[in-house]
């Protein structure tokens, strides 16, 4: 169940915002938006690769709180900048759900 929420707020969640905000080009920051996925390359840096009892925020990276800020920034770029700072947010958020879960917090 946890594993199918994660999935849709990867991947149909960005189609719901790019449909709803972005009607007139959706595909293209739909494009934008599951690019900003390619984030998750630092987990090849960690061992296990893929652990489904590892929150990501703050462990890697990518996911680290030095990092967020910047993603939050990039939010206030003009155009395509802030689409990847807005996919990226979006993404931090999804793992962030994932890691409450895991600890039962929400
Ligand atoms: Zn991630």
């Amino acid at each position: 169940m946890q594993f199918l929420l994660h999935y849709s707020l990867h991947f149909l969640y960005p189609l719901f915002v790019a449909y709803v905000f972005y009607k007139t080009n959706w595909k293209k920051t739909y494009g934008i938006l599951i690019a900003t996925m390619l984030v998750d390359i630092d987990h090849l840096l960690a061992t296990p690769i893929f652990d489904a009892h590892r929150c990501s925020i703050g462990f890697h990276a990518l996911h680290s709180f030095y990092v967020i800020p910047i993603y939050i920034l990039l939010l206030f770029l003009p155009k395509n900048w802030s689409l990847i700072g807005l996919g990226l947010c979006m993404h931090m958020m999804t793992d962030a759900i994932d890691c409450m879960l895991m600890k039962g917090l929400a």
